[in-house]
């Protein structure tokens, strides 16, 4: 049996920086993944170009059970610290829209990076670890892995969420946590494209790859950012990001035309009566789009000033409350979170510990704690990571 001061599980993105920081202190770290490769999720994501960061991070972009969590760690540890570390390392970045912070090349560039920091700590890291038990004794933890056995002081899960399971995710970390008496909240894929209903998708294939800017809302909560049409259903950043506040069964609004309020369109038809709402919409909607919007108001290209109240209020109702049926999502195979998880009100916020077994921890995605879509994941990943790295 090999004795070292901590054992973090999971060599994705919160276990790595977890692992450098530790190691950086002198603590004798190894970290153990049941993949064969470190960070495939960092590989893949943003496009595979990873949108590392968002320099304007703030607890608001966090959903959990416990709002107030995420707000030490986020504080302690910024988009700015890490912007700090990529800049040693000298890697080329490109802020895609405002604040989100992508690798100009690859995310392999980034991982590049973890890896060196993993190295230079000292933190050791062994992949293809499958753990077999987890025994807590008196004065440390015992880990049976089929690589050989560890004890530790301190054992960090660091397993992520459930989202792509061919890339290593697993519902081990909530193993981990009920075993010792914690609450897991209610896990479901987030950041996830929206399937249709079996009739509407026919209709709605034919839209398939068109894209246009929307206004997504639901629960109280709207995002206008560009929705893409797909053979299953929609996708796109509004509708990733409207996923983390609907699930299926509730209402889902979508805003074709945003600008196109019933007050502009009574406008359009009294200032340019020779105008008609077909030309107006070609303006605005992918040409695809407007012919499906057709099909529903064949009047669509007379002159606007022949189309009646009634017309103009029945398309604006249409175009703001566009019914694209939704159905369910695609579930994890393509969600980039997990939203749920291990309770945050029974971790420190400080130093990640779980409250009900010492020197047992949990940082990342495993816990309660998901961001919005655009750089907010890896943050809270680095942050919480950073955090309870300090602290093992
Ligand atoms: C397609 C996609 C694109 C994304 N794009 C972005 C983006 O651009 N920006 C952003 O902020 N977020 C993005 N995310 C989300 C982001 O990747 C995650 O939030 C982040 O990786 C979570 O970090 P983590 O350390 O908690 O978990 P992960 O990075 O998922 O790491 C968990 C690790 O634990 C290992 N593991 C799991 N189970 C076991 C087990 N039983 N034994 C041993 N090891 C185990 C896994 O192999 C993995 O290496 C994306 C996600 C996906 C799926």
């Amino acid at each position: 049996m090999e004795k070292v001061d901590v054992v973090i599980i999971g060599a994705g993105a919160s276990g790595l920086m977890c692992a450098a920081t530790a190691a950086y202190r002198g603590r004798k770290v190894v970290v153990l993944d049941h993949a064969n490769k470190a960070g495939k999720k960092i590989l893949m994501s943003g496009g595979g170009r990873c949108n590392f960061t968002n320099m304007d991070a703030a607890p608001k972009h966090f959903l959990s059970d416990n709002p107030h969590f995420c707000i030490s760690a986020l504080r302690r540890y910024s988009p700015q610290d890490f912007v700090d570390l990529v800049d040693r390392h000298g890697l080329d970045y490109v802020e895609k829209t405002p604040g989100q912070l992508f690798c100009e090349h690859s995310a392999k560039d980034l991982l590049e990076i973890l890896l060196t920091e993993l190295e230079w700590s000292g933190a050791r890291l062994q992949l293809n670890s499958k753990i077999h038990a987890i025994d807590y004794q008196a004065e440390q933890t015992v880990i049976n892995t089929n690589q050989g056995d560890f004890c530790c002081d301190s054992l960090v899960v660091a397993t992520g969420g459930l989202s792509i399971p061919t890339m290593g995710a697993s519902g081990f970390g909530y193993e981990i946590a009920k075993q010792v008496g914690h609450d897991i909240l209610p896990t479901r894929a987030s950041l996830v494209p929206i399937t249709v209903q079996p009739d509407r998708k026919a209709q709605l294939a034919e839209l398939s790859g068109i894209a246009c800017d929307i206004v997504a809302s639901a629960n109280g909560t709207s995002f206008q950012e560009p929705m893409l049409f797909t053979h299953r259903g929609v996708s796109g950043p509004s509708i990733l990001q409207i996923t983390n506040f609907w699930q299926p069964g509730e209402e889902l609004t979508i805003n074709l035309a945003p600008e196109l309020t019933l007050e502009s369109l009574q406008a359009i038809r009294q200032n340019t009566p020779k105008k008609s709402f077909e030309g107006v919409l070609s303006n605005q909607l992918p040409k695809r789009l407007v012919e499906l919007i057709k099909g529903q108001f064949p009047w669509l290209n007379e002159r606007s000033a022949q189309t009646s109240n009634e017309q103009i209020e029945s398309l604006h109702a249409y175009l703001s409350r566009f019914d694209i049926a939704p159905n369910g999502t695609e579930g994890y195979r393509t969600a980039e979170v997990t939203l749920g998880g291990v309770n945050t009100n029974e971790v420190s916020s400080k130093t990640f510990e779980s409250s009900k077994q010492k020197g047992l921890y949990f940082i990342g995605e495993v816990l309660d704690v998901t961001g919005w879509l655009g750089g907010y994941n890896f943050q809270w990943a680095w942050a919480s990571g950073f955090c309870a790295g300090q602290h093992v």
